[in-house]
């Protein structure tokens, strides 16, 4: 297949990263007979610099004209001082509105070799962890009325859902659950919120269509609890904005390791935006020294989401299982009796076990 994939390289160790991720994506291309073409564009601090704002218009055109768009990171200290309105990560919000992404994917496994990096008991993670993550994205408490009283001491935030925000977001969940081990966990806090009981109803409404996934209802304090007791239990898990915030972050933590998480926003077609879920780490910029696993990953997720190709997507998968396998370790990851390699040897060990 002939595929159009637009780079955000960004800032900081942005360009590093994203290097390496094409290079697995070429890799697979000439491996399976398919042509990628790549069209690199500036995002976030980047973009301030060559064009004065973080994200401009044409740039997004062309994310909303290809098959999908691959990021590193946005931000930093050289961009500190630049108002609030034009900041780096208002290029990255303008652009999952401008692309209309409403769903946020984020996997959590944890690679057996990287076991140690888990902050749960040994016998908590013997079960294999294998969660998807679906947070709402563009809807919830952070898109509401806000208001706050004359003299400063009260405030309110309006938390709004409607039934086709839940449903669509829903039905990504459902469709992702049959491709995987047909299990779906809504989360919520229908005990006591009105949009979580709007919520509860539409997915049990979509469930109807749905009747070999296993659909279970869990109030998000018993979800973070149980995110840490017993995190084999769930497969997909579907949540809102503000509690997918908190609940992705926390499985981020339960994998171990920021450098190896990859993300994907998606909309209602098949057009997406993936990228690793750290920042620009500014602290190791330029040093040829940061983990590119989660934008490789990143990748894996693109050819699964965007282009269809799960056994590309597999592939890549089972070669960052390979190298790490191999005990191969950016310095992130690294412990004792590793081989400690840098960015680029990471990425050439992952493309070379495709
Ligand atoms: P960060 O994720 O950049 O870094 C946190 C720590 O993790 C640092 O010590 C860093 O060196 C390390 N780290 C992160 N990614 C790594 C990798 N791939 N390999 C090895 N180590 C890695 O978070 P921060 O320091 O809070 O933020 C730095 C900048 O990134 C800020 O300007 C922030 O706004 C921005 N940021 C951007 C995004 C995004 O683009 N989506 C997300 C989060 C933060």
């Amino acid at each position: 297949m002939h595929a159009n994939i637009v780079t955000l390289p960004g800032d900081y160790i942005g360009p590093e990263i994203v290097a390496q991720a094409v290079k697995v994506l070429e890799k697979v291309a000439e491996k399976y007979g398919h042509t990628f073409s790549f069209e690199e564009c500036a995002l976030g601090g980047a973009s301030i610099d060559a064009c004065g704002v973080p994200l401009t218009d044409e740039t997004l055109a062309k994310c909303n004209a290809a098959d999908a768009v691959l990021m590193g990171s946005v931000g930093g200290p050289k961009w500190d001082g630049v108002e609030a309105s034009r900041r780096p990560e208002k290029g990255l919000l303008a652009l999952r509105k401008g692309m209309q992404v409403f769903a946020n994917l984020r996997p959590c496994t944890i690679h057996p070799q990287l076991a140690g990096a888990c902050p749960l008991r040994p016998d908590i993670i013997a079960q294999p962890i294998d969660i998807m993550i679906l947070r709402e994205l563009t809807g919830d408490i952070y898109f509401g009325k806000r208001w706050r009283s004359e003299d400063r001491t009260a405030a309110t935030d309006e938390m709004a859902y409607s039934e086709m925000e839940v449903e669509r977001l829903a039905r990504i969940g459902f469709e992702m659950a049959m491709k995987r081990r047909k299990k779906l966990c809504s989360v919520d806090k229908a005990n006591v919120l009105e949009c979580s009981r709007l919520w509860r109803e539409t997915v049990a409404k979509l469930a109807k269509e749905y009747p070999e996934v296993e659909v279970t209802y869990m109030y998000v304090d018993n979800a973070a609890m149980q995110l840490i007791l017993r995190p084999s239990q769930f497969d997909v898990m579907i949540t809102g904005n503000l509690f997918g915030d908190i609940l992705s972050d926390e499985s981020a933590a339960i994998a171990g390791s920021l450098g190896m998480m990859p993300s994907a926003s998606l909309g209602a077609g098949t057009r997406g935006l993936y990228e690793p879920i750290h920042g620009s780490a500014p602290d190791i910029a330029g040093r040829d020294i940061a983990n590119p696993l989660g934008t490789i990953l990143s990748g894996a997720l693109l050819l699964r989401h965007s282009l269809g190709l799960e056994k590309e997507a597999a592939a890549i998968e089972a070669a960052v299982t390979q190298v790490l396998d191999e005990g191969y370790r950016t310095g992130d990851i690294w412990s004792e009796g590793c081989t400690r390699v840098g960015c680029t040897q990471m990425g050439d060990l992952v493309a070379a076990r495709i």
